[in-house]
């Protein structure tokens, strides 16, 4: 009986070529742009206590309450797959002594987990790359977090298609006048609301405003602002922001709506987002959090971050040219087999790309070779191995010449030129 072949669990990727390419891309990209910021690597966990999530994003929000991946382990412990790393990298400063480094500029990627309906942009096993300044209460902190954002976007030659919006969701007073705010304007507004607005609004009203639900969205746009709500000090605070991004030339457009989809956040908030990705739009957002620290049994540690999403990023970009092989070798014969091994290796040893063809004709192999784009073949023959020489044909000008077998190694790295 045919053994049937298990197919890949809904909502995962298997990712290969083209694909991979672009996907290399955008961590390639962000690893040199957060070196030119100073932030330093960090890896942590995929799995957490489901506490860490729990109680930091806040029982309320669409991704405690259903796109969680939680099981027991062998011994009966709550755990979660993580769905984000902000929560994560707060555990670890706290637990792992990362304080000491405060500020502390942390950048990360990998592998996020959310049980949503998938489709286009839209994954249950997603991946993020993720930068974050903990112990940082001072606006800097925020101008430099967007600015790392920002370039990061250029250098994936995505910016004009991408739209910084930004917010302030004030200090906590600001915050709480607010939401009152809203729940008196939305309860006179009860009847036209989605049902998962409607009870929203008791648990989490301020997450109406990120409904995606359209006539919530109409709603949504008469409630009442922050701006009428915010202290003083928190609209210095965003004064000091947005005057940072202006000195640095960062462009923003402001959004009195936005909110963050997690409880946690405070003062600063955005997203960037594109017009070319239809309901997926938003590539990168994130925002304060300075209460996050003290929701998982710390001090408090004042902190911003933001987060992106890799495969909406690797959707923008244009598909990036990898450098093509430079050398094919071509041994013909059995004999022949070991000596292209032994150029292989001191190739490869001398910084050389190079593949061996391994199976068919003459011509079948030469096809492969200009297939790889290689700049030269080497071709090693019966008798020219009996000379102790091989051929080495320019795949550009199709001249070909006899060398001695111990002096081709040396000859193509001159002619490479640039090893
Ligand atoms: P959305 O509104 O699209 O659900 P979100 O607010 O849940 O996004 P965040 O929690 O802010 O997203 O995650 C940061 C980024 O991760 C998003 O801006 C997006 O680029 C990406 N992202 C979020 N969820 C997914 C997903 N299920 N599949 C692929 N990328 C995702
Ligand atoms: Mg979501």
């Amino acid at each position: 009986m045919k053994i049937k072949t298990p197919q890949p669990i809904r909502g995962t990727q298997d990712i290969f070529g083209d694909e991979a390419l672009r996907f290399n891309h955008v961590l390639a990209v962000f690893d040199h742009v957060r070196k030119l910021y100073g932030f330093k690597r960090a890896e942590i966990p995929v799995f957490e206590s489901t506490a860490v999530f729990a109680r930091s994003l806040g029982e309320t929000t669409d991704v405690v309450s259903k796109e969680m991946y939680s099981f027991e382990d062998r011994s009966g412990e709550p755990l979660t797959l993580r769905p984000e790393f902000t929560a994560g990298l707060c555990r670890a400063y706290l637990t792992s002594g990362w304080q000491q480094y405060a500020p502390c500029k942390i950048a990360t990627h990998g592998p996020v987990f959310r049980y949503e309906r998938p489709q286009k942009g839209r994954y249950r096993q997603f991946h993020q790359i993720d930068a974050e300044v903990l112990g940082a209460a001072e606006p800097e902190a925020d101008v430099e977090l967007l600015c790392l954002a920002d370039q990061l976007l250029q250098e994936l030659g995505i910016k004009e298609h991408v739209t910084l919006h930004l917010n302030t969701l004030g200090d906590s007073e600001s915050r709480e006048a607010w939401r009152a705010a809203l729940v008196e304007y939305f309860q006179a507004h009860f009847d036209q609301l989605s049902d998962e607005s409607r009870e929203r609004l008791t648990r989490n009203p301020l997450r109406i405003l990120d409904s995606k639900d359209p006539n919530d969205k109409i709603i949504a746009e008469k409630a009442p602002i922050i701006d009428d709500y915010l202290t003083e000090e928190a609209a210095s605070f965003f004064k000091s922001v947005t005057a940072g991004l202006d000195a640095a030339g960062v462009a923003w457009t402001r959004d009195p709506r936005l909110v963050r989809g997690l409880d946690y956040y405070r003062h600063t908030a955005f997203e960037f987002i594109t017009d070319q990705l239809g309901a997926q739009g938003t590539v990168l957002a994130g925002g304060r959090y300075d209460g996050l620290s003290e929701a998982l049994g710390g001090n408090l540690t004042p902190a911003i971050g933001w987060a992106a999403g890799i495969e909406r990023l690797a959707m923008l970009i244009d598909l990036p040219v990898e450098a093509a092989m430079e050398v094919a070798v071509i041994p013909l014969g059995d004999e022949a087999k070991l000596s292209a091994l032994s150029i292989l290796s001191a190739l490869r040893h001398a910084n050389i790309s190079a593949e061996m063809t391994w199976r068919g004709n003459m011509k079948r192999r030469m096809q492969k070779a200009n297939s790889w784009g290689v700049r030269y073949a080497i071709i090693l023959g019966e008798e020219e191995l009996a000379n102790k020489v091989v051929t080495i044909r320019s795949m550009v000008t199709g001249e070909q010449e006899a060398i001695p077998l111990d002096q081709i190694v040396d000859r193509l790295v001159v002619e490479l030129g640039n090893k």
